[in-house]
């Protein structure tokens, strides 16, 4: 059993996919030494000359990459390495084998030692040692293998691109790194795979096609689980199955506290995939769609017309209900394949979402005419991601103002309303003059970049973002200071980051005021059933005595008074 974090919960059992394999070694026993250290010697050298032309390439570069290419040349040149795997050879080892042998060695140092330093320099050795794999072996990251069936996708880490490139042939993921507020982990959601992250030597452990079991609830993977594991495990599959029976025959209902107040419930979406769960989910409407995962899913920039016809999909099968479309949102960990990287030191606070937009309006108005011309006389709802100031969205609906007269000009129907939003995700925003709330058309709080920001902890850095609850009382109170300037404006107010899909905070975000939560679809039957049980102004109460008791955290109050219910 191997311990990480739950980062998308449900239960899946399949077998390994590595997503970088391990190399192979088929020829254990070789009955020619000498032929052996000569293939080791080339080995070695082809692989020293790599390094030095890294080393070479990144002169200039990253100081820290700089480091970890030393360090790796050290290794490379170190003759206490040469020498052991020469004595194995000569022992009767093949080259690989004899580089194999050090590198288990040097993993199982890694699992005894505490100093991170060493750590990471016994964890380049490792990589280092994979190198020379490769070029002895000759297999490349594609070894042939051929995904099993369930695949569970084990990897150190992946980015949301690659992972929309699986899609849904995934049974599960277990990542040795990763964090819970990654957009890898947004996508797994939207995807509705059970994730882990954060799982210590899962890479090291799992070989391609192993038995596994991902435990998304309570975040631990079985790896080769033995016959009492695989029991209990497919009960708990069992059980979660009933729950879901539970959370369908609620779909319909509308959610309302015990107390009488309504609660609206949309989903995010952002990929095609998404749209048959507006039907099965029971979501009132799209409160959030991720347009950039449709760029991101591609390698080179979509054209108008393919955006025309995937919106126009969206809004047909949406019927009537509200969608509302987030503008372009790439930077921080969004890069797009096709758009030269940026070399930013800090990109979660760099050029991004709206930043991009309106320094490069070009992309904006192709999108903007597109959502018009896919909605084609119907209603438009356009969100503009990462405002920090006023200034930011009226020029962005300046360029929606714009792009309609053209539009208009042009002879292309326009839509029969337009409603033009702005995501609040960073604190200024909810400190701008009361004007700009008079404005928009409405709000949408972006809590997982909120939270990052107010915390000033990187929401893809577990080590960090944990450590903060957004049950935290000054969180809430940034909350309920929002909910209160948009209700003096009578600005719509939604929330669409991810605590708005675990039924606790969601919960809670209802009791400060929140009455649209916009969510994953597979949490609105998890979300709807609580709401359901709960009475918001007894809930309100215990928020606000916990608060005046001075709890750092409501949770535990909270807690109680819903074990009491
Ligand atoms: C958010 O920041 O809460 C949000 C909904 O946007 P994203 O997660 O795509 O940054
Ligand atoms: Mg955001």
């Amino acid at each position: 059993m191997l311990p990480g974090t739950a980062a998308q919960e449900g239960a899946a059992e399949g077998h390994v996919w590595l997503h970088e394999p391990r190399v192979v070694v088929t020829n254990p026993i070789a009955d020619d030494p000498e032929r052996e250290l000569v293939r080791l010697k080339e080995a070695v050298e082809q692989l020293r000359v790599g390094v030095d032309k890294m080393l070479e390439i990144s002169q200039n570069g990253d100081k820290e990459q700089l480091q970890v290419l030393e360090a790796y040349r050290m290794f490379a040149n170190s003759k206490g390495w040469m020498r052991r795997m020469e004595e194995d050879i000569s022992r009767g080892l093949s080259a690989e084998a004899a580089v194999e042998k050090e590198q288990s060695q040097a993993r199982s140092r890694m699992s005894q030692v505490q100093d991170t330093y060493l750590r990471e320099r016994l964890s380049d050795l490792d990589d280092l040692s994979n190198r020379l794999l490769r070029i002895l072996t000759g297999q490349g990251a594609e070894t042939g293998a051929e995904l099993p069936d369930d695949p569970i996708l084990v990897a150190r880490n992946i980015g949301p691109a690659e992972l929309l490139e699986y899609g849904r042939n995934l049974k599960g993921i277990v990542l040795e790194e990763g964090s819970v507020g990654s957009h890898a982990a947004i996508v797994a959601r939207a995807l509705a795979i059970p994730l882990v992250v954060n799982t210590n030597r899962i890479t090291n452990e799992a070989l391609n096609g192993d038995h596994i079991m991902v435990d998304g609830e309570q975040g631990v993977v079985h790896l080769r689980p033995d016959d009492s594991v695989v029991s209990a495990f497919r009960d708990k599959i069992a059980m979660l199955a009933q729950a879901q029976e539970r959370y369908v025959s609620i779909r319909d209902k509308p959610a309302v506290t015990r107390d009488g107040q309504k609660v609206n419930l949309v989903m995010n979406a952002g990929l095609m995939a998404d749209l048959p769960s507006l039907e099965s989910s029971g979501a009132e409407g799209v409160g959030l769609f991720r347009t950039e995962l449709q760029f991101l899913v591609r390698n080179q920039m979509p054209r108008r017309s393919e955006l025309v016809a995937l919106y126009k999909r969206v809004l047909d099968a949406a019927q009537e209900k509200r969608v509302v479309f987030r503008t372009l949102d790439i930077g921080s960990d969004k890069v797009l394949p096709y758009m030269k990287p940026n070399d930013e030191p800090n990109p979660a606070l760099g050029w991004r979402a709206i930043r991009v937009g309106l320094d490069k309006p070009g992309i904006m108005r192709m999108q903007l005419q597109a959502l018009m011309r896919a909605a084609n006389g119907r209603p438009l709802t356009v969100m503009f991601p990462f405002v920090a100031q006023a200034e930011e969205y009226r020029a962005a609906r300046d360029e929606v103002t714009k792009t309609l007269e053209r539009e208009r000009i042009l002879g292309h129907a326009l839509p029969e309303s337009l409603e033009i939003g702005a995501m609040l995700e960073t604190p200024s925003l909810a400190f701008a003059p009361q004007k700009f709330f008079d404005e928009v058309g409405f709000i949408s709080i972006g809590g997982n970049d909120l939270k990052q920001f107010f915390f000033a902890a990187d929401r893809e850095n577990e080590r960090v973002r944990k450590r903060y609850d957004s049950l935290n009382v000054s969180f809430l109170s940034l909350i309920e200071q929002i909910v209160e300037r948009c209700a003096t404006s009578k600005t719509p107010l939604s929330f669409c980051g991810e605590d708005a899909g675990r039924p606790i905070e969601a919960v809670c975000l209802a009791a400060m005021g929140v009455r649209t939560l916009s969510m994953r679809p597979a949490s609105i039957g998890p979300v709807k059933s609580l709401l359901m049980r709960v009475n918001l102004e007894d809930l309100r109460r215990v928020i606000y005595e916990s608060r005046h008791r001075g709890d750092q955290s409501v949770r535990e109050a909270v807690m109680r008074y819903l074990r009491e219910i």
